[in-house]
């Protein structure tokens, strides 16, 4: 195999050379022999911050590729011991060239992640697959150190928003009828599934920062052993409804009726089960911009502040939903306002890095809409 050497972070990675796997003059990282995506890196950066925050003493990369995750926590997070996996050979045998590259001191897999997973442990466990992170949920729970954290990717947008409703049921055993707010959905969505198969064997897991970008969610959560903090979390799993007639929606503990509440007459659209509470946890978002000096060689750290900015203006609305301002208004043939201005009319109110055109805040809906009429 063909390798071509690049530059991520503070490692340098062998990966194989993608001319070799273009076709018809276009190149998909699926392509290739071993999987390597530039589009990744800001997720890889954040994870770096991530680790190096939370002072990680031994990190699990269980679906590594070319290894640049686990070896990344290695040289750049302070993670004094790696394991890295992967199932395919030719990946596996990569992994340890560009360990060695790099003189990183790893414990190299060429397993399963699944039986894997039951049977090392770590105190981080950092699961990156091609699609849906579910089928090794419980495996990772079962790696995981007491307070330990799991780091998830998911990359089936079109089962957690509501694109494939079946898709989500079978998954993450939730209806999901595309609520226009469905970005925030498939966040939560995601979060309960997490958070429930925790809780099935007595683990509690916290929400530490969740975010979506490009074309998929990343999950953080800190897992603690309890099965009476389980219980608490489970009592923020609920449900959203949204009418599709007036584009009233709220949250509910459980779906007791489909009529809307507001304009009387018409079905509401469902989805849930899903997680009702805080997306990420304050306290870390502020430690991870102060972090974010000593990290300003990250190559994306421009775009990882300005996502933590963000996330620090959504924080005081982080329990409710946001609104999605240019399809209320579609729904009433109205003319879109420019977002800044509905912000500033409703007061309690931010941006949201889930969709350029929502607005989240605590406020009453019969306000919200009477910004949008009042500032187009
Ligand atoms: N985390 C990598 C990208 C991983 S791509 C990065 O940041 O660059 C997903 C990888 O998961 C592929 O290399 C694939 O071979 C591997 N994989 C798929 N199923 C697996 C399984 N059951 N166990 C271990 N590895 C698996």
């Amino acid at each position: 195999m063909r390798t071509q050497e690049v530059v991520e972070g503070k490692a340098k990675i062998l990966i194989p050379d993608p001319s070799q796997y273009t076709r018809e003059g276009k190149f998909d990282p699926a392509w290739s022999p071993v999987f390597y995506n530039q589009r990744m890196v800001f997720n890889r950066d954040l994870s770096i911050l991530v680790a190096n925050k939370l002072r990680v003493k031994r990190a699990i990369d269980a679906l590594a590729a070319t290894g640049v995750r686990g070896i990344r926590y290695y040289l750049e997070a302070g993670v004094p011991e790696v394991v890295i996996n992967d199932i395919n050979p030719v990946a596996f045998e990569l992994i340890k060239e560009n360990v060695k590259r790099n003189s990183v001191k790893a414990e190299v897999h060429n397993r399963n992640a699944n039986s894997l997973l039951n049977e090392v442990k770590g105190d981080l466990v950092d699961v990156d697959p091609f699609g849906s992170p579910v089928p090794f949920i419980m495996s990772s729970l079962s790696a995981l150190r007491n307070k330990g954290l799991l780091a998830l990717t998911a990359t089936d947008t079109s089962a957690l928003t509501g694109s494939s409703p079946s898709s989500c049921r079978r998954k993450y055993g939730a209806i999901n009828q595309r609520l226009s707010f469905h970005r925030e959905v498939g966040l939560r969505i995601l979060i309960s599934k997490v958070v429930s198969e925790a809780a099935s064997v007595d683990l509690a897991a916290y929400p530490t920062l969740t975010y979506y970008t490009d074309y998929y969610y990343r999950a953080y959560f800190r897992v603690v052993k309890g099965a009476k903090r389980a219980d608490e979390l489970l009592k923020r799993l609920g449900y959203y409804v949204e009418c599709n007639k007036c584009g009233y929606s709220e949250g509910r503990s459980y779906v007791d009726q489909i009529t809307c509440p507001r304009c009387g007459n018409s079905i509401m659209r469902i989805a849930g089960p899903l997680w009702m509470g805080e997306l990420w946890d304050q306290e870390v978002l502020e430690g991870l911009t102060s972090e974010l000096n000593e990290f300003s060689y990250l190559p994306s750290s421009r775009r990882v502040h300005k996502l933590l900015t963000t996330l620090k203006q959504e924080t005081p609305y982080q329990n409710f939903h946001y609104w999605k301002i240019d399809w209320l208004c579609s729904i009433r043939k109205w003319s879109i306002p420019k977002k800044e201005k509905v912000i500033q009319c409703v007061g309690r109110a931010s941006a949201t890095h889930l969709d350029s055109n929502g607005i989240r805040s605590d406020a009453e809906f019969e306000d919200i809409l009477k910004c949008l009429t009042h500032t187009s």
